[in-house]
């Protein structure tokens, strides 16, 4: 009976362990997370569980009796250090050593770093570790500084204005979540902070001194992959580990998911990172059927959200690269869509408070469908009719 080793049990690696389980395969899974957690829902930490409004059970993805009922093999608190790609086998810190036939690598991204000499406390956010002690942090402090002015420095913001405090966001670029979002996007989510109080510095960097001022900083500066292992093992690693179509890296019988997967994605019409729950629970999927035997090309639609104060935007499809857009909606109420086009096919579209718009346009860009502007402006006309 063939085993398989997965490390990382964040949603990538716990999704493919339950997707192997639904696609019929009977050998050994071994599911190992340096965390001591049973594995969790990344999003709420900086949302509903900073704000009070979910508790550590609501993020669990299933409770223990789960992995139990399904033989899926919880490790958790074990770091694996080593992958000898020779004897397959991994090695755990705690010097365990642990055979696999199939080796999945779903082991995430980590923070960057920021080197700040400042008396107050700097804190990061990726993990429940960190959420529960940005928790308890921001319960003291009242003058908090957010460094970065991304999804998630934003989110923590816009959780901490909520419960009155006093909050700092210091942005390097010249406007909100540039590196995602449209002018007109950005502006919308600057006045909706400013209207909650948040103070928001653009084309800012403080120095030590100026952050001294503050009782507590945040920092939200982006992601690196954590591809040293598979780098150490010898597997092809560019800004992630790169994979095939069917999520398989240099090595064959080694599979990469998630965050630390580089991949082709013909969303993006180039190699890239996608850091997204949908990225890596699709991947899962697709590495869990490559295993079993069933070779199905990625081919997702890239979809994220943001949840600010009362604020829901969702994106479809990559919209970095296009030449064309087209409104529809109410831009006033903040109740909006705008779809973007290049060379007269829709690439992408960001829903501000707009949920149907959202899941139309990922049906639509899945089918690779042709939509007009005049259809999209046309609010009596409805998305998906293109699809009949
Ligand atoms: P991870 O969830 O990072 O899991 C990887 C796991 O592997 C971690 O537990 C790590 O500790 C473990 N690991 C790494 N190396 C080893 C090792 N050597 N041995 C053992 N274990 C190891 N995405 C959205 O789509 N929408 C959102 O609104 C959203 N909000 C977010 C808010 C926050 C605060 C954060 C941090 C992320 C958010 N994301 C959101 C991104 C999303 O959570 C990630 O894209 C997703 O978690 C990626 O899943 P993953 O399994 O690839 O990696």
């Amino acid at each position: 009976m063939s085993s398989v080793v997965i490390i990382g049990a964040g949603h990538a690696g716990t999704q493919v362990a339950v997707s192997l389980r639904e696609m019929g395969f009977e050998g050994k899974i071994q599911l190992i997370a340096d965390e001591p957690h049973l594995p969790y829902q990344k999003p709420p930490l900086s949302k509903g569980f900073l704000n009070g409004k979910q508790t550590v059970e609501n993020l669990l993805f299933r409770n223990e009796k789960f992995y139990d009922d399904n033989q899926i093999e919880l490790v958790l608190g074990e770091e694996i250090v080593a992958i000898d790609v020779e004897n397959k086998i991994v090695k755990a810190e705690s010097d365990k050593s642990i055979p696999y036939d199939t080796l999945v690598l779903a082991t995430g991204a980590r923070n960057r770093k920021l080197s700040i000499e400042t008396k107050c406390e700097v804190l990061y956010l990726r993990d429940l570790t960190d959420a529960q002690r940005l928790k308890s942090a921001l319960e003291n402090a009242q003058n908090i500084a957010i460094i970065g002015g991304g999804f998630i420095g934003l989110e923590v913001a816009a959780s901490a204005a909520e419960a009155g405090k006093n909050v700092t966001v210091i942005e390097a670029q010249d406007r909100l979540m540039a590196r995602v979002l449209p002018p007109v996007l950005s502006e919308i989510f600057l006045t909706r902070h400013q209207e909650m109080g948040v103070k928001v510095l653009l084309n800012t960097k403080l120095s030590s001194e100026e952050l001294s001022a503050f009782d507590l900083i945040v920092v939200g500066i982006g992601v690196l992959p954590n591809q040293e292992l598979a780098a150490a093992a010898g597997l092809e690693c560019h800004n992630g580990i790169v994979v095939n179509e069917y999520q398989m890296t240099s090595n064959s019988v080694i599979y990469a998911i998630g965050d630390c997967a580089n991949h082709f994605n013909v969303f993006a019409d180039k190699r890239c990172r996608l850091e997204s729950v949908q990225n890596a629970v699709d991947q899962a999927k697709i590495a869990a059927s490559h295993i079993l035997g069933n070779a199905i090309p990625y081919h997702a639609v890239p979809w994220f959200w943001t949840n600010q104060y009362d604020l829901k935007l969702q994106m479809a499809g990559i919209n970095t690269d296009y030449d064309n857009y087209a409104f529809r909606g109410d831009l006033g109420a903040n109740r909006f869509s705008i779809f973007y086009y290049k060379n007269e096919k829709i690439v992408a579209a960001d829903s501000l408070n707009r949920p149907a718009d959202h899941l139309a346009a990922r049906k639509l860009l899945q089918a690779g469908a042709t939509l007009s502007k005049e259809q999209v402006q046309d609010i009596n006309f409805k998305l998906t009719d293109v699809l009949n």
